[in-house]
């Protein structure tokens, strides 16, 4: 559905057959839960592969066993083959399958221990075997200590085994806004859950000025401090945890930016009626599903004022149109915003698609093609994926 990701591994792809060397890819894609399961083949991506690259790409049917590691040893210079979803194994990941459905957590952690000291242990050293140089140019998995993304790097000598230009470039661009950036410094973090941003939200009260807080999360903190938020996505279990964000940031001087308004809806579709109500006075029978008015006009008036701007997550259900007004005019400011010098790095798959959606791609300053990794990155100054090369 969209090459972006591939788009972004080519420059790595490029340099490694223009210096003479041959080149042996591997990916995932989806999550598959079986071997093969041709849903997630990825001899799908081979035309677009060659398209962006110019290059024939050989297709080796597996990521390990016989024909791929014939293909592999009879590479040439200026040759490229492409590694079946490496997923299509329950090695990469680690993780176990086929265990029963009420297993206990002992028995899960038992198979998951056995799964990594032993198979994993085997098909990373069949993969290793492959190359002579291990190169991880894979952002977006890079927060995951999986085989191809992080454990193989222990097969490779130091002189052998680099980060890619595009992990290069993500690493800087985030370093651009954590480290120096120019203030006012807004973090805008939306989508469904407190509990999936509480780490990153933590870790943003110590370099921000402000954080937006918009989607499903605004009726957790709405209803921890006691509002009425009627069906709306709300986690009573991070009561607590919203209510120390409030205090965390009052003792630190952050601004927090919640919209006071929200777009309510009687169903989660796109038939469904809709009005406006305060984002903590929502009526039983009716769920906050964007920012209205209010929120729009408060959102839009912050981020103008802002010079760096790191946007995650979707302040509404932007996935229909009815309910996605909110991130749009959010993408709209931030546009305006960057045209105004300031920096804005935009990250999440969701946030991507949004800026996408929208056409606004070209008027931001970056587009991270991590979600997951940008905001680990952020949260703990590091990732497995390039903690695996450099230690
Ligand atoms: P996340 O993966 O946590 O960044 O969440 C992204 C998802 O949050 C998107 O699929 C949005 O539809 C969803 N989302 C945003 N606002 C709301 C809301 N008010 N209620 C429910 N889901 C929401």
């Amino acid at each position: 559905t969209d090459d972006t990701r591939i788009r972004a591994a080519i420059p790595t792809i490029k340099k490694v057959l223009a210096e003479g060397g041959s080149v042996i890819l591997m990916s995932h894609m989806g999550r598959p839960k079986k071997n093969p399961d041709p849903k997630y083949s990825l001899e799908q991506i081979v035309p677009a592969v060659e398209k962006n690259l110019g290059t024939k790409v050989e297709f080796a049917g597996d990521c390990i066993g016989e024909k791929a590691a014939e293909m592999a040893k009879n590479l040439k210079p200026g040759q490229v083959m492409l590694l079946e979803n490496l997923r299509f194994y329950a090695e990469e990941e680690g993780k176990p399958r086929g265990l029963a459905e009420d297993a206990s957590k002992e028995e899960k952690d038992a198979a998951k221990k056995a799964l990594k000291e032993g198979p994993q242990k085997e098909f990373v050293k069949k993969l290793a075997s492959l190359a002579d140089c291990y190169i991880n140019d894979a952002f977006g998995t890079a927060h995951r200590k999986h085989a191809s993304t992080a454990v193989i790097a222990d097969y490779f000598d130091a002189g052998n085994k680099m980060l890619g230009y595009l992990m290069e470039k993500e690493v800087k661009a985030i370093a651009a806004v954590m480290e120096k950036p120019a203030h006012p410094f807004c973090a805008i973090i939306g989508g469904s859950k407190v509990s999936s941003k509480i780490g990153v939200i933590k870790a943003l009260i110590e370099k921000v000025d402000s954080i937006i807080i918009g989607g499903g999360m605004t009726y957790t903190f709405a209803a921890a401090q006691g509002g009425k938020v009627g069906d709306s996505i709300c986690e009573p279990d991070m009561f607590p945890v919203a209510l120390e964000i409030l205090e965390l940031a009052k003792q630190k001087g952050v601004q927090l930016v919640m919209s006071p308004d929200a777009l309510i809806a009687d169903a989660f579709s796109a038939d469904a009626n809709t009005d406006v109500a305060p984002a903590d006075n929502i009526p039983d029978g009716w769920e906050g599903v964007d920012i209205a008015d209010e929120g729009k006009k408060a959102f839009r008036e912050h981020i103008l004022g802002c010079k760096t701007i790191l946007w995650n997550g979707p302040v509404g259900v932007f996935e229909i149109d009815k309910f996605a007004t909110g991130s749009k005019e959010v993408a709209l400011a931030i546009a305006e915003a960057t045209k105004k010098g300031a920096y804005s790095l935009i990250g999440g798959g969701d946030s991507v698609a949004c800026i996408n959606k929208f056409g606004l791609a070209d008027q931001v300053s970056y587009i991270s093609t991590g979600g997951g990794a940008l905001l680990e990155y952020i949260e703990f100054g590091d990732l497995p994926g390039v903690a695996a090369i450099r230690d």
